[in-house]
């Protein structure tokens, strides 16, 4: 679903993603944990495109990210046509960022109305299944500020949802969250994964990694140092500074 094949990122003179390597299968849920700064957050949007790569290859359901390819010729996408892949690719970030001054139902069915055009009936049913499923069915009407951070976010997934994508990103879900809030939080996403959807998340949910994850890297400085199956990576890190990290994040 996702191919990385050396990708580099900077930003003016920093340099930022170092020749990034990686393969997310369908229906796998791929971990990336990492020191802040690491690049994790900016590894996503380079997946999305709202980051262009300045290097290597980067492929989404066998496409690749922002271009077009004739022969060996690469051809920048229009941002028309980087909109409509986008649509494919669910984001959920560490903050929730909901329409404020729209109901847990509107913000649901706002994209796919906007942007795919459905009818508001249409929108409408999928987006109270949907919030049934994130266990809000009985917060329809309510306002964000009238929702817990946990509740926002689930609302937030069951918004990015309701443009059925074919891949979730999440940046951190949990993090905001006061601790009692995150278990809500990560079953929502325990049910996704096992409906098969394929997520890469960064998050610091160790034991989520380990119960739910089916890949795991660990970056550091732009580049991976370790990866492979989540209970092998987290047990027995090969690399001091998986070491390092975990010992301080275990
Ligand atoms: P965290 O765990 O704190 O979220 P991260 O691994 O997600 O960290 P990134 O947000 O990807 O790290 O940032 C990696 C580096 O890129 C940081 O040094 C950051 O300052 C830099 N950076 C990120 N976005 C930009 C930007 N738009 N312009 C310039 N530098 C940026
Ligand atoms: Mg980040």
């Amino acid at each position: 679903m996702v191919k990385a094949e050396g990708v580099h990122k900077s930003y003016g003179a920093a340099h930022i993603l170092k020749g990034i390597d990686l393969e997310v299968n369908n229906g796998e849920v791929f971990c990336l944990i990492g020191p802040s700064g690491s690049g994790k957050s900016t590894f996503l949007r380079c997946i999305n495109h709202l980051e262009k790569i300045n290097g290597g290859r980067l492929y989404v359901d066998g496409e690749l990210v922002g271009y077009r390819q004739k022969g060996d010729k690469l051809y920048e996408l229009k941002d028309s046509e980087v909109a409509l892949k986008r649509r494919d690719i669910g984001m959920v970030f560490q903050r929730f960022n909901l329409f404020p001054h729209m109901t847990a139902l509107a913000n649901v069915m706002e994209a796919p109305m906007q942007v795919k055009g459905e009818t508001k009936a249409v929108a409408r049913e999928r987006a109270l299944k949907l919030l049934d499923r994130v266990g809000l069915g009985d917060k329809a009407g309510n306002y964000p500020s009238q929702l817990s951070g946990g509740q926002q976010q689930r609302v937030a997934i069951a918004r990015a949802l309701a443009m059925q994508p074919k891949l979730m990103l999440f940046d951190e879900p949990t993090s905001a969250l006061d601790p009692e809030l995150v278990g809500d939080v990560l079953d929502v996403m325990r049910d996704l994964a096992e409906d098969g959807m394929t997520m890469v998340v960064v998050t610091h949910e160790m034991g989520f990694a380990r119960e739910v994850g089916d890949s795991l890297v660990f970056m550091d400085g732009g580049v991976v140092v370790e990866s492979g199956h989540p209970r092998d990576v987290l047990t027995n890190p090969q690399h001091d500074r998986t070491k390092a990290f975990l010992s301080k994040v275990l």
